[in-house]
């Protein structure tokens, strides 16, 4: 029985509340807390048990968290407001004495740059106040990692490739749409490619590299290789891994728009002076394209992201592994107003939470998903609405 304040109130806030919910014997008490406190109080509402209150907060400011979590003493923070926060929220939990999780790793507001270093600083400040802090606990990152250290635990004596594979076959009905923050998103795309090769990082240019890949129940889509987080703990916790890859799918459409935006500068991230005020044009650009949380209403058609892996089995013979969950945008807004790109990125943050305090990842520290026992976390997120699925010795379409 536990405590636990979800920060943020955006698609995949709302999300992790509904599933916390839905577990009152591990989640006593839920409080959400964000810049804007109607949206806390509207999920809420939708919600509407008994366990669950709101506040605000600015998440940039440690006094106002530090506040924040003196009002409420939680155990454990779930951290799905923006990357930016992700240090301001850990000292604030340092400070406090409070547990952490996030799902997508800190980057400084003016450089488009995301790394663990910043995060991973933190190891020995958490270890010495016996705290943890569980880093990139979405899908990817989060399940992707989990289901590395699966095949690793079950299937591989040596793993040698490694692929994520992200698949976004819906469709929305607008003509351009981001599924989650267009600036996170936009910022994450446009820039270059990067992938692990035989011991060290290849750089590309943005969306240099694809190929159509085969997705279960959907068919070939167009993948283009990405540079993405959880490559970078990967390939240190698994150090026999000797490429590593991330690919995710686009439509013509969404790069057309996508170049146009990059072109009139739209995509800029530092600040331009408008009429004597100064603006930042991505972020403008946000305010007026659609909103990720309005977009699961018309939204058809299913996400497909796994792993496929290579390698030599626990008997040394050649292996070829896929393990991937398929997730549909309708089943997802029905369940929980939002759609399946907020629904795959909840669901594992309210499930790495129930490990925390439930005791099975509980270890002091700053840790990577993949650095905890895979087992009882696949286990729970298959009974909460991401069922997964494995195929051996298939064709994984990678040279
Ligand atoms: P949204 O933009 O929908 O929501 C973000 C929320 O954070 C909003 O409620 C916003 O409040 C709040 N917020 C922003 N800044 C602050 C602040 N300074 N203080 C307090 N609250 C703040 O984003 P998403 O829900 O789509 O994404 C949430 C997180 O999930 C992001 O970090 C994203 O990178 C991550 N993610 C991870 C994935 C994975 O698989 N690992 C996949 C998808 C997303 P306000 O409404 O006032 O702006």
């Amino acid at each position: 029985m536990s405590k636990v304040i979800i920060i943020g109130a955006g698609g995949v806030g709302t999300v992790v509340a509904h599933k916390c919910a839905q577990h009152p014997e591990v989640f006593s008490e839920i409080v959400i807390a964000s810049r804007t406190k109607s949206k806390c109080d509207a999920v809420a509402k939708a919600i509407g048990a008994k366990n669950i209150s709101t506040d605000s907060v600015d998440a940039d400011s440690v006094e106002q968290l530090v506040a924040l979590f003196r009002r409420h003493k939680p155990e454990l923070v779930i951290n799905v407001a923006l990357p930016y926060q992700d240090l301001t929220i850990m000292d604030a939990c340092l400070e406090c004495g409070v547990n952490y999780l996030d799902t997508a790793n800190y980057e400084p507001k003016d450089v488009a740059h995301f790394e663990y270093s910043w995060q991973w600083a933190y190891r020995e400040r958490f270890e010495k106040a016996g705290l943890t802090a569980i880093l990139g606990c979405g899908f990817d990152p989060g399940v992707s990692g989990v289901f590395t250290a699966y095949a690793a635990k079950h299937h591989f004596s040596e793993m040698e490739t490694l692929d994520i594979v992200d698949c976004n076959a819906g469709d929305h009905g607008k003509a351009f749409a981001t599924n989650f923050n267009p600036e996170i998103n936009i910022r994450e795309i446009t820039q270059n490619g990067r992938y692990w090769s035989e011991g060290k990082w290849v750089v590309t240019e943005p969306l240099e590299f694809h190929r159509s890949l085969t997705y279960p129940n959907i068919g070939p889509r167009e993948s283009y290789l990405l540079y993405h987080e959880e490559l970078e703990s990967l390939v240190q916790n698994f150090p026999t891994i000797k490429r590593a890859r991330f690919w995710m799918t686009f439509g013509q459409e969404y790069l057309t728009h996508l170049r146009v935006i990059q072109n009139i500068g739209m995509a800029r991230i530092d600040e331009v002076d408008y009429n004597g005020t100064k603006i930042v044009p991505l972020q403008f650009l946000k305010a007026v394209l659609p909103n990720p949380q309005d977009l699961g209403e018309n939204y058809h058609g299913e996400t497909s992201i796994g792993c496929r892996i290579s390698g030599k089995d626990k008997n040394g013979k050649p292996l070829t592994y896929y393990i991937y969950n398929n997730c549909s945008h309708e089943a997802a807004y029905r369940e929980t107003g939002m759609q399946a790109v907020s629904y795959t990125t909840g669901v594992p943050a309210m499930v790495g939470a129930m490990m925390f305090l439930t005791g099975k990842w509980n270890k002091a520290g700053v840790h990577n998903v993949e650095e905890f026992d895979p087992d009882p976390f696949l286990a729970e997120l298959a009974i909460n609405g991401l069922p997964w699925h494995e195929v051996l010795g298939g064709d994984l379409e990678m040279d």
